[in-house]
């Protein structure tokens, strides 16, 4: 099994047993500075004749970075066999589709994570493919408002870590502020340019039907994964699509399933030592009359010691603005609305290792997070601390999202993206935001270095 995980790539020495270590393997590496062992595998894709129903690679999940596999592979082999499978009726319909469609420059992420790295690769490469394929997208930069001393000495941070991560920020003074946005009010912020807008749900479905029309790639829709084996000569999905069980194989078998990649992995039959958990991002659609109310997108100062960057508001593709989201505890994975659970769901959520350890040690997020649930006004109130024009009575429903966010046994949020694979599997095990903005990155990391 191979690993790959912030600040470098790592290898496991020992991976026949199947056995997965991943957290407790990088804290190790990390924080003792293990030597880090390489392992060399062959960096180019090999492409094999097969015979009938063997496809050279399979890929599970239609979101941004299923589909960004699927176009840089079929891009680069436009001869091979390649199968998308997605449970739903359509491409982009969780995480990727419902997220605030911001082009994240890397403003926040420690340098040499691999948050950083792919961020700032994949600012770059998000505006070109909106270039070249005529996909709305506008770079209206951001500005981080600190409205307290304490947020200003934090704006510190974010300082070093624009500086670091190759961005030209600016300091803004309470003048400044509202000479760049007079409806905002703050001590101090931080300006970046890069930062953009797209609209991912379209990217997806564009990177896909590329794939398509390659020649390469069959997309089967409401085909859902329930079993994953692996042998010396393949990997076999079995999949459930209306009532029939159907199976498919291919030589390699790229797993990108959101907030479903615990299970997958250990549909596998290998142990996970994380789990994922469903944090919902609340939005609100503000009235048309705040249409234009910023022209940039207005952050708050984030939690350092969470992963969500708060509640912010965004201009968005199609010329209106929301506001939000907040990061609640959802009671499913797909519990949209709260009611959307069931008891053996809630049960499952309710055992999953890390939960109560996280709920204690995070116990001031998690109740300020909730109080923004249970009320409009409060949640008005985290919007009116940089923007007092806004108040709850210019809020309208807008839907919302549910990050898909590993956990450890121990309760600490995995902060950076992380892949697990074994021999002809790989599972793309954490990838919360920005990996809308990270996906192309993302999926040349997959292809060219790790796997294939
Ligand atoms: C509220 C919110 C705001 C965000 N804002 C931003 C942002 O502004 N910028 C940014 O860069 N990132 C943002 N993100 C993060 C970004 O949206 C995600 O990191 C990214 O979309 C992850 O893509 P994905 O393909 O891994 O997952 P998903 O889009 O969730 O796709 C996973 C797919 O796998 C399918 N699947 C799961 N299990 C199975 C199975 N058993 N069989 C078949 N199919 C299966 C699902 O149906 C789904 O379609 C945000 C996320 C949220 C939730």
């Amino acid at each position: 099994m191979i690993v790959f995980a912030g600040v470098q790539d790592i290898a496991l020495p020992d991976y026949r047993d199947y056995r997965i270590c991943t957290h407790r393997f990088l804290n190790r590496a990390h924080n003792g500075r293990l030597p880090v062992i390489f392992k060399c595998y062959d960096a180019q894709l090999q492409v094999k004749e097969v015979g009938e129903k063997t496809y050279d690679l399979i890929i599970v999940g239609a979101g941004i970075i299923g589909a960004a596999v699927a176009y840089t592979y079929c891009k680069k082999y436009p001869t091979a066999r390649v199968m998308l499978i997605e449970k739903s009726t359509k491409p982009a319909s969780h995480q990727t589709g419902r997220n605030s469609g911001v082009i994240h420059a890397g403003v926040y992420y420690p340098p040499g994570s691999l948050k950083a790295k792919y961020c700032r690769q994949g600012l770059e490469d998000t505006l070109r493919f909106c270039q070249d394929y005529t996909i709305p997208f506008e770079q209206c930069g951001k500005l981080v408002v600190a409205t307290s001393d304490k947020e200003v000495e934090a704006l510190d941070t974010i300082f070093d870590r624009c500086q670091q991560n190759d961005l030209s920020p600016q300091r803004v003074n309470a003048k400044g502020i509202t000479d760049m946005e007079p409806h905002i009010r703050g001590e101090e912020a931080i300006y970046v340019s890069h930062t953009g807008i797209t609209d991912y749900a379209a990217i997806t479905a564009c990177m896909l039907e590329q794939a398509r029309l390659s020649g390469a790639l069959e997309i089967r829709y409401q085909h859902a994964v329930c079993d994953i084996e692996e042998s010396d000569a393949f990997a076999t999905i079995t999949c459930q699509c209306s009532g029939e069980t159907k199976q498919y194989r291919a030589e390699k078998l790229i797993i990108c399933a959101g907030v479903y990649a615990d299970s997958l992995i250990r549909q596998q039959g290998l142990d996970c030592e994380f789990s994922i958990l469903p944090f919902k991002g609340e939005y609100f659609k503000l009235h048309s009359r705040f249409d234009d109310i910023t022209s940039r997108l207005i952050y708050p100062v984030p939690d350092p010691a969470m992963p969500f960057l708060g509640v912010h508001l965004t201009r968005m593709i199609g010329g209106y603005t929301t506001v939000g989201p907040n990061a609640v505890l959802a009671p499913g994975k797909e519990a949209y609305n709260n009611y959307q659970t069931s008891l053996a769901e809630l049960w499952q959520l309710g055992r999953s290792p890390g939960l109560w350890k996280l709920l204690w040690k995070y116990r001031q997020s998690v109740v300020s997070e909730l109080a923004t649930t249970l009320s409009k006004r409060h949640y008005a109130s985290l919007i009116q601390r940089y923007c007092p024009s806004v108040t709850e009575h210019d809020f309208a429903p807008y839907r919302a999202g549910i990050r898909a966010q590993a956990v450890t046994h121990d309760g600490e949020l995995m902060q950076d993206f992380c892949f697990v694979a074994s021999e002809r599997i790989l599972h793309v095990a954490n990838a919360p935001s920005p990996a809308a903005t990270s996906a192309l990155p993302i999926a040349r990391a997959i292809l060219d270095r790790a796997f294939l």
